[in-house]
């Protein structure tokens, strides 16, 4: 892979692959560019389990220490967590070192603001403004920065999980829980968090050192071993997370994965009657947070893809709970930020209080079926596909906040730019699995059609 191919600069950070464009000297102008687009004060920092975040951490501290920064690094820990240290610790922003779901070899710096939101789309190419003028905040010996080690990032937000839930419910209820951390960032909290709910646990790849045993992302796949956990330990659940621990994905008691949207979906179903306002999702969540939505008298507000779209519009509209379709859980009550450690917590209660299986609570609501694809178009000819596909569907119910969304009374169409790669994307959902492939393969066939 060249050098240009594994560097990603965009609106979601900083990405690229170690040993080749994640150079100390980039990481350390990132740093120096955060430093300056906040004007100094206090930044939190942490990281995942990836073996280069050593490296990574040392540069970007260099960086921000050079800028007058005080810098309180979290150490490794999920992604969660250091959105919450932000705003306990009253920071003026954070850096998360992490590539989440992307293979070993990657890593990147995702940037928070004071309120532990991620910067907004507007946000991100000011501090991107920033970074390519070069012009850093350069503080003088004696105003240079200091570092200190906070170890408490992890306890805090394992106490704030206990406050938000009835842990005495759950702790009654002794559920047996499979654990899968994919030696990711939630590899010690976790089952620290579970101990704490009365769980008994059966857990699998929590060494946090960052050699994953499967791809990390949570995606069914990838589940065969916590799918094996949880038949042999006898499990009621089992749990997945990406190796960031901000996505949740869940295993049922008989070891199916019944697809990260299940997660959202019992999270919603749980929290909606419990919180006001309305359930806010982005525009390929399934279809069942609708009916969940309509189930408990919420409007559901959908958004462009992107934890911070979610968030920002949450906030605003005083939303009770939502997220993102991948197991991605928000609740606001906490904060706005995707977490994979409430949403466990959310669902053992749900369990606890319900008395029963987690299939029957999967079947409170109808199930739909989710097709997902991706196409490579080079940048410059996504406008023109995605024209292409709008155009077949003239008079439909359209909708053009990200992409194209497609809306048919029982199933939907969704086509739109990756935020991360050169690839559209194509997500259907329908009653069926067959009339959800055919809706994706007809929108591939229409964009390979625009040429
Ligand atoms: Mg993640």
């Amino acid at each position: 892979m060249n050098t240009i191919k594994s560097l990603k600069i965009s609106i979601s950070g900083v990405r690229g692959v170690v040993g080749e464009s994640l150079t100390p000297q980039l990481l350390v102008d990132f740093a120096q560019a955060f430093g300056t687009y906040v004007r100094s004060g206090r930044i939190v920092i942490g990281r995942d389990t990836r073996p280069s975040g050593e490296m990574v951490r040392n540069a970007v501290v260099g960086g921000l220490l050079a800028t007058g920064c005080e810098v309180v690094d979290v150490g490794v820990c999920p992604v969660p967590t250091i959105q919450l240290a932000v705003e306990r610790l009253a920071a003026a922003g954070g850096i998360a070192i992490t590539a989440s779901h992307n293979p070993e070899q990657w890593n990147a710096l995702k940037f928070i603001r004071s309120d532990g939101i991620f910067l907004n789309s507007y946000q991100a190419e000011e501090l991107l403004e920033v970074y390519h003028q070069g012009q850093f905040r350069m503080a003088s010996a004696r105003g240079l920065g200091r570092v200190r080690f906070d170890p408490t990032a992890a306890d805090a937000h394992i106490q704030a999980v206990l406050d938000l839930v009835d842990a005495d419910a759950i702790r009654a209820a002794r559920i047996r829980v499979a654990l899968d951390c994919c030696n990711g960032a939630g590899s010690e909290v976790t089952p620290r968090l579970l101990d704490a709910l009365g769980c008994q646990v059966h857990a699998i790849n929590v060494t946090p050192d960052g050699r994953f045993p499967h791809p990390p992302e949570p995606v069914p796949d990838n589940l065969g071993q916590l799918a094996e956990a949880v038949k042999q330990s006898g499990a009621q659940v089992g749990f997945a997370q990406d190796a960031d621990a901000d996505r949740l994905a869940l295993v049922d008691e008989n070891g199916h994965p019944p697809g990260e949207d299940y997660t959202l979906a019992l999270a919603c179903d749980f929290l909606a009657p419990r919180h006001d306002g309305p359930i806010v999702v982005n525009l390929s969540a399934s279809r069942m947070i609708d009916d969940i939505a309509k189930k408990h008298g919420r409007r559901c507000i959908r958004t462009p893809i992107g934890e911070v779209n979610v968030a920002e519009r949450m906030k605003r509209e005083g939303g009770s709970c939502g997220g993102e379709g991948n197991g991605g859980v928000i609740v606001p009550a906490l904060h706005y930020c995707r977490d994979s450690l409430i949403g466990i917590a959310v669902i053992l209660q749900s369990l606890a209080e319900s008395r029963e299986p987690l299939t029957s609570l999967m079947q409170r609501f109808p199930a739909y079926h989710i097709v997902k694809s991706k196409i490579e178009v080079p940048s410059d000819r996504i406008p023109h596909a995605l024209k292409h596909v709008v155009d077949a569907h003239e008079g439909e119910d359209l909708d053009l906040t990200d992409g194209v969304k497609i809306n048919w009374p029982d199933s939907w169409l969704h086509v739109r730019r990756s935020n991360t790669e050169p690839v559209i994307r194509v997500i259907a959902e329908a009653p069926t699995p067959d009339r959800a492939q055919r809706l994706c393969d007809e929108a591939l066939a229409q964009i390979a059609a625009a040429g």
